[in-house]
């Protein structure tokens, strides 16, 4: 294709719709979740095909302009939008394909969970993925892709089949076990550093429609005790099942939360059974016997109103700070830690949601995929700071950095999850993949995208040539 710094003729050829400063739905297009960034990009493309993005791609590289992509525009640090430069907005690329007999799902790039859960679910079917339900499949998956079904069927990344990818030259691919598998490897983990991706295809497994939750609540003083039983009752959790911590959580003004303890810190345990009810309620019974807690809720519910359990405790627009590593056991010092520290966050939506990552995700192995995390049963913690209020908001920024600090001396990897970093500096993400897969990312990323158009992202530099 033909660069062409020519504004009409990138028009008339580009088949989406494009936003500049001054346009109605600029603003919209412009904002992602997170309310703390304010980048203003020249132009928004919201393409409508693979040809779009190499259109768009083809008129920022002839201006010289940044590249930014927008998958879900969840990333913490806001790399959806590039401030001054082109915005690749792929949210109109939503749709996705079942194939019902081959349990497999084609996902436009721009998809959010929500959606690939509502026509999954269709089907009685299900892709892993993460448990916000407005949050992009596209970042998720690129950087791993953590969720209810990690246990069950593995990460994001550990069930896409193949990619189609637009990449920096305007070239499109498709990226899979047999076709450019070193991309292939690159983009189950290594974030969006080697292209657009504008389809992906997802390996589905038949879960619910009703699946059988439990949450376990106990007060701030009990935190020692509680994340003791933790300790010992999660490793013996089996694969059909799901669990995840949440640190210094409030309790939710909701109907099946007596009303004494509404907005109340604590720590709580939330349990998910994908096997018969009476399997779930025998699994959980441990909880309350040895602990008790102040309350618990246990109901049948729908995946689908599972996956959208948290959406309200991260909306849209909040102000949003977050930093994570990982920890290979609940240590008598990390619950000390945690004990002390994880219910001092000022606001109601800060809190520490731990994911147990066991089951079919260590059954992958480290080289199979360019995740970062080691591929042992560990927990990754996430330390979350979020309010609408600016002040508070930066009371709990310091909580978050205080408690990492608390725990970085216990972490197996201080570098944490690529997804929840809202800050990315390359010692960081170095230290995220470890420098042996690190090293490797950099040979692919010289590969596909020499010229790091795309680094607004848990950036590898390409590696020297
Ligand atoms: C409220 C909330 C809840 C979350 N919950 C989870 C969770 O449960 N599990 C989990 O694993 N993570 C979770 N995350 C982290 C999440 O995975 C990352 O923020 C991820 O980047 C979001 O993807 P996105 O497409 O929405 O974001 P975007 O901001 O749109 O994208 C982030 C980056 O990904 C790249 N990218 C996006 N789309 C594409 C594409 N189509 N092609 C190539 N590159 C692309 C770009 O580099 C972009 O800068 C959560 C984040 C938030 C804010």
């Amino acid at each position: 294709m033909a660069a062409s710094s020519n504004p009409e003729e990138f028009r008339s050829a580009f088949g989406g719709t494009i936003f500049e400063p001054g346009d109605d739905g600029y603003d919209e297009a412009r904002s992602p979740w997170n309310g703390d960034i304010d980048h203003r990009p020249v132009l928004i493309a919201r393409c409508s095909s693979p040809g779009d993005v190499a259109l768009a791609l083809d008129y920022a590289a002839s201006k010289g302009l940044e590249v930014s992509v927008r998958g879900g525009a969840h990333s913490y640090r806001g790399t959806a939008v590039t401030d001054g430069g082109v915005m690749i907005d792929l949210s109109a690329l939503n749709t996705v394909v079942v194939d019902v007999e081959a349990k497999t799902a084609r996902v436009g790039g721009g998809t959010t969970l929500a959606t690939l859960d509502a026509a999954t679910q269709e089907h009685g079917l299900a892709a892993p993925a993460g448990v916000i339900s407005h949050t992009g499949v596209a970042g998720l998956t690129l950087g791993g892709g953590m969720g209810w079904l990690t246990r069950l069927a593995g990460l994001s990344i550990d069930n896409l089949l193949s990619a189609e990818v637009v990449l920096a030259n305007g070239e499109v691919v498709r990226a899979s076990a047999e076709s450019h598998p070193d991309l292939f490897w690159g983009l189950r983990g290594g974030g969006g550093n080697f292209g657009v991706v504008t389809e992906f295809e997802f390996r589905l497994y038949e879960i619910g429609p009703m699946i059988s939750f439990g949450m376990f609540f106990w007060g701030l003083e009990s935190g020692r005790e509680v994340l003791r039983l933790a300790r010992d009752y999660i490793p013996t959790l089996p694969p059909n099942s799901a669990v995840l911590i949440g640190v210094g959580l409030s309790a939710p003004p909701a109907p099946f939360v007596p009303e004494e303890f509404h907005g109340r810190k604590g720590h709580a345990l939330l349990v998910v059974g994908y096997g018969p009810p009476d399997d779930h309620a025998e699994m959980v019974s441990p909880l309350r016997e040895q602990v008790p807690p102040l309350f618990e809720f246990l109901t049948p519910m729908p995946f689908t109103a599972l996956q959208q359990l948290f959406d309200e405790d991260a909306p849209w627009g909040v102000l949003g700070y977050e930093k994570s590593l990982d920890i290979d056991d609940l240590s008598d010092e990390v619950i000390d830690v945690l004990a002390d520290l994880g219910g001092g966050g000022t606001s109601p939506m800060s809190f520490l949601p731990i994911f147990s990552l066991a089951g079919r995700f260590t059954e992958i192995s480290e080289d199979d995929t360019a995740f970062g995390g080691s591929r042992s049963p560990h927990y990754t913690v996430n330390i979350e700071g979020a309010s609408h209020d600016r002040e508070i908001f930066e009371t709990d920024r310091a909580w978050v950095r205080s408690v990492f600090d608390a725990l970085s001396p216990y972490a197996s990897n201080v570098g944490g999850y690529v997804n929840f970093m809202a800050e990315a500096d390359a010692d960081r993400v170095r230290t995220s993949y470890g420098p042996d897969k690190y090293d490797r990312l950099a040979a692919v990323k010289a590969t596909y995208d020499p010229g790091n158009v795309f680094h607004l992202n848990a950036n590898i530099k390409p590696a020297l040539t």
